[in-house]
């Protein structure tokens, strides 16, 4: 049986998913609080919004690496 992830584990996983993927396990870990927690919902979905304006920004990594 799964354990029923936490409000702050849930924020962690959240957060680790603007840098990287979640696998399946975390996402539906995820999911499943967010069905029940209004507060991790909000903080979802502020994150959401700050991943794609982040997107919108990004600069392309190799920009640096061409200085010769
Ligand atoms: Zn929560």
């Amino acid at each position: 049986m799964i354990r029923k992830p936490t409000c702050k584990e849930v924020h962690r996983l959240v957060s680790e998913g603007l840098d990287r993927n979640l696998t399946l396990t975390e996402r539906s870990r995820v999911q499943m609080h967010l069905l029940v927690c209004r507060a991790c919902d909000r903080f979802n979905g502020q994150m959401g919004l700050l991943r794609k304006a982040m997107q919108r920004f990004e600069v392309p990594l190799d920009a640096d690496d061409r200085k010769d």
